[in-house]
């Protein structure tokens, strides 16, 4: 890093990681990205991670896709294709040849084609993305990776609440006395978020971390309730029943602001603590200090991840956050609310914006009549099915099936991000059409028909949508390589080829589209956007920068009350048996991101944590008798990989940790694609796995 003179122009924009949001200043150099500054933006206050201030070199990496690709006659489908010696598999194409060929593929071709879009992409991509499949096919077979993530607790939050948003920026921690850390690994998942709750137990706030995993937080915590794996539900509702038992509940507030409290108060009985603590393994009288500690706060606010929501009782997990918020009168005041991190940068707005098969933008649902008209106003066109659609899984499903027959993927990598990915593999192989729209030639890509070469964040212009609900500009500060175009108007393009009457010239013209039929951007403009770099919604008006708080006079659901929906205890799809005796948990890394494909080819990144790993405790490795640094293999029902294994205390000795990033140990071929029923999210936070050394010691 260095001045002025390092540099030919800085540009404002976001980091294209995390839910987080921080706000960057890339600096140019002849036309090159040279280095990252934090700037002062609401989420971040000038501070950094690792993969914002030094994760940006990919989108110089000399794998850039930069012309459109045709696969070239009878060239096989599979993960054969070198991402920098593509030329017996692809040829070049122009962008004209390119897209009038993926639009043949498409076009006409209704319930045969669904689409994928990205959590990557801006708002505006998202929105357009939803809007062509709804539009130019009549169906809402359309959905991305938040079905993957927090889909289990946003039908939760839905059901509960009335929205699927924070009711809490995190930074609202600053105002809490108590705050309760579940299923989340902020200080590798969300970095800088957790310089605020590590600030938080500096200066005496009490926090509470409870996860099968010793995460590094622990270090900070006044409560570590390091519970059995897929314990959540007897873990919470026991704490619940404390609370319940000790009249330690804000009868004032339950009154006032919720329903069907008699209902959640008797089903509670039966969680004793000592019953439950053998289920979850944590001792009573800690059950019974959470419970004191939790309830007995001015404000105390609840975090969670996706050790909660990536299980086949994700949403029943959310539940009981949800309800242990509600009977401590702890949701709309100062230091309170429900917040489950959002991984994705714009996994928010992509979910805001309508990219999900029940939802138009702001959460409309596709039932209702007077709400699909509003959209068809606007688009001016004919109605489209009032079904909802099918998710990401169900989606794959369909192909195997012989339903679907041609999908376009934008930004997103099925063939690494979907459990049991053999099944999401040859699905993709069976497609007859497939369009990719990347940045790389990704191992989904490795089975497209036709690749539109895409854009990097920093490449382009757009809005996204962090974890908080702040809708913040992105801005270009370099061009496309080669002949890479920006996602929206390659969107246009393709569904122009496709008939549809579209004729937007930038992406301010769509977010003025989108303002139109969502409530949430009332008061949000792209000028106001580009003058003040983030506003919050909801914002009351032109000059409010925002709520940072939601819910203080009450929920956005018929009557306006919130609701307790009483959990039951659900055990993981998978028991633990003698074939496959332990259990495996999959996620991410602080170094890489989702499937590696830009932290992969991140200088930096790459050389900090260049090799596939997996975690085990030390007395599971030397009952295996395998050094640290030594090769593992894990086996699963689905398959098996082999991988170098590191020695962590923090994991229990039947447990096995595998980040998801490495192609040469791909944890999706292992992963349980059992679904939870609501968020039809899958149970990647649980298998029944066997471990073995991987050669002779
Ligand atoms: Fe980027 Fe998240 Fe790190 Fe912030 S915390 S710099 S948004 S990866």
């Amino acid at each position: 890093q260095g001045d002025s003179a390092d540099y030919d122009s800085e540009v404002e924009s976001v980091c294209p990681f995390c839910g987080v949001g921080c706000q960057i200043s890339l600096k140019v150099k002849d036309g090159r990205v040279k280095y990252v500054e934090g700037i002062d933006g609401p989420a971040n206050e000038n501070r950094l991670c690792v993969k914002g201030r030094f994760g940006f070199d990919y989108i110089h990496h000399d794998h850039r896709l930069t012309k459109p690709l045709i696969r070239r006659e009878g060239a096989p489908k599979g993960l054969n294709v070198d991402p920098g010696n593509w030329g017996e598999v692809f040829r070049e194409a122009t962008w004209d040849e390119a897209l009038d060929f993926a639009a043949k593929g498409l076009k006409g071709r209704g319930r045969e084609v669904a689409g994928f879009g990205s959590a990557k992409c801006t708002n505006e991509e998202a929105y357009l993305f939803q809007k062509f499949i709804r539009q130019g096919f009549g169906h809402n077979n359309v959905d991305h990776c938040t079905r993957l993530c927090h889909a289990s607790s946003v039908a939760a939050l839905m059901e509960n609440v009335g929205s699927g948003a924070v009711s809490a920026t995190f930074n609202e921690i600053e105002n809490a006395d108590v705050a309760i850390v579940i299923g989340s690994n902020p200080i590798e998942n969300h970095p800088v978020a957790a310089t605020y709750f590590k600030q938080f137990a500096k200066r005496g706030g009490k926090l509470i971390v409870m996860d099968p995993r010793g995460t590094a937080l622990k270090r900070h915590a006044s409560h570590m309730l390091q519970f059995r794996p897929g314990a959540d539900v007897s873990m919470l509702n026991a704490i619940m029943h404390v609370i319940v038992e000790e009249g330690l509940y804000d009868q004032g507030y339950i009154d006032r602001f919720t329903e069907n409290w008699e209902a959640e108060k008797a089903h509670l009985a039966q969680f004793t603590p000592e019953k439950m603590s053998e289920i979850c393994g944590i001792a009573p009288e800690v059950l019974r200090d959470v419970a004191r500690t939790f309830a007995g706060a001015k404000g105390g606010m609840i975090f969670w991840g996706m050790g909660v929501s990536q299980h086949i009782h994700g949403t029943d997990n959310s539940r009981c956050l949800i309800s242990l918020a509600l009977m401590t009168g702890n949701v709309g005041k100062p230091g309170a609310g429900l917040h489950p991190l959002r991984g994705q940068n714009n996994v928010q707005g992509a979910s805001d914006a309508g990219l999900i098969p029940m939802f138009l933008p702001d959460y409309q649902t596709v039932t209702d009549d007077g709400v699909r008209s509003a959209f068809t106003e606007v688009w001016g066109s004919g109605d489209f099915s009032a079904e909802k659609g099918l998710t990401v899984t169900e989606i794959l499903d369909a192909v195997h099936h012989g339903d679907i027959k041609a999908m376009y993927v934008l930004g997103e990598n099925p063939a690494m991000s979907d459990p049991d990915v053999e099944h999401a593999r040859e699905a993709l192989a069976k497609l007859d059409h497939l369009v990719v729209q990347d940045i790389f030639l990704t191992e989904t890509a490795n089975y497209a028909d036709v690749i539109l070469p895409a854009s990097a964040f920093a490449e382009k212009s757009g809005t996204v949508t962090n974890t908080n609900r702040q809708v913040q500009m992105g801005r270009p500060a370099v061009p496309p390589p080669g002949e890479a175009k920006e996602d929206w108007w390659i969107e246009v393009e393709l569904a122009k080829r496709c008939g549809l009457n579209w004729a937007y010239e930038t992406p301010a013209d769509v977010f003025a589209e989108m303002a139109l039929n969502m409530k949430s951007l009332s008061n949000i403009t792209w000028d106001r956007l580009a003058r003040e770099n983030a506003v919050t919604y909801p914002s009351l008006s032109p000059e409010d920068p925002g709520q940072p708080i939601v819910f203080g006079d009450g929920f956005p659901r018929d009557g306006g009350r919130a609701k307790f929906t009483p959990a039951s205890v659900i055990a993981p799809d998978e028991a633990p048996d003698a074939d496959y005796p332990m259990i495996l948990t999959t996620g991410r890394q602080l170094e890489h991101w989702h499937t590696g494909s830009m932290t992969r080819r991140s200088a930096v990144l790459d050389a900090v944590e260049p090799e596939a790993n997996c975690s085990l405790h030390p007395s599971t490795l030397r009952k295996l008798g395998v050094e640290p640094g030594g090769m593992v293999r894990l086996t699963t029902r689905r398959g098996s990989v082999e991988v170098m294994a590191r020695a962590d205390r923090a994991i229990s000795p039947d447990m096995v940790f595998l980040p998801f990033a490495f192609v040469e140990a791909a944890a999706n071929i292992l992963t349980n694609p059992a679904l939870d029923p609501y968020g039809k999210i899958p149970e990647f936070k649980f298998a029944a796995v066997r471990v073995e050394a991987a050669q002779a010691v």
